[in-house]
């Protein structure tokens, strides 16, 4: 499976950062990656970002509402995405999940809205560091597979991406062999139907570690953070990925 690295800005970014797209786009474009690329700026530089990529990486959203339209003040729908350009949608982040109070149910109803509007849903799920010591982690993580991710999920239209809450912005990575058996784990709930769908690791990968994590068994890519708002640092990580078909 050829793997994909996701870049999420979250709330980082105005004019002056669309020339890390311009760098990214002009890399990918004379390097043939041997990874598929996605970065998801925030709204306010998706439809100029997609002008700047010109199809050669993929631009994102971070998040999206489940209906088309409607009075929901600071919202932005799957379709109005779609109408500036993303292929993709990020759904589901822990921070949207803590900060904004998001519940399994409303996530997949996300995931679900970004497939109506043509775009590839990328869901994020993981386990708190209270949870992971609590020994639950691999509960937490099955019971959000159940509940976030539509059981018709296939893998052309949805990309999974565990993101252990405790990983994010801190520095701090499990260890390899924790990654491997919780994304097997992640494999194994998804079931037969959705077991082509990507698993993506997401939490503090750097370029340092990049390789060390991209080469895990199950590990289908990455959604980045931090080192993605670099072209450079992205450039880095996209270079070390398994090359596949
Ligand atoms: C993220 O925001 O999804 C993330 C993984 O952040 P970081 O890479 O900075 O830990």
């Amino acid at each position: 499976m050829r793997q994909l690295i996701a870049g999420n800005w979250k709330m980082n970014g105005e004019s002056a950062s669309l020339a890390e797209v311009e760098a990214l786009a002009c890399w990918a474009a004379s390097s043939a990656p041997p990874a598929d690329i996605l970065i998801c700026p925030p709204h306010t530089l998706v439809a100029r970002a997609v002008v700047i990529a010109n199809g050669r990486i993929g631009i994102g959203g971070q998040d999206c509402h489940p209906d088309k339209s409607g009075a929901f003040t600071g919202d932005i729908s799957a379709e109005m995405l779609q109408d500036a350009g993303a292929s993709a949608v990020i759904v589901g982040h822990s921070e949207r999940r803590q900060y904004h109070g998001e519940t399994d149910a409303l996530v997949a109803s996300k995931a679900r809205a970004a497939w109506r509007a043509g775009l590839v849903a990328v869901i994020c799920l993981g386990e708190t560091e209270d949870q992971r010591l609590a020994g639950q982690a691999f509960r937490i993580v099955a019971d959000q597979v159940a509940a976030s991710v539509p059981q018709d999920a296939i893998g052309m239209t949805t990309a999974i991406a565990y993101e252990p809450v405790w990983a994010i912005g801190t520095g701090r990575t499990p260890a390899a062999q924790d990654i491997t058996e919780m994304h097997a784990h992640i494999r194994e709930c998804l079931g037969s139907v959705r077991r082509q769908l990507r698993v993506l690791y997401g939490g503090s990968v750097k370029p340092d570690n990049a390789r060390q994590i991209l080469d895990l068994p199950n590990v289908d890519g990455a959604l980045v953070g931090g080192a993605s708002l670099r072209a450079l640092d992205f450039q880095t990580i996209v270079s070390v990925a398994r090359p596949g078909s």
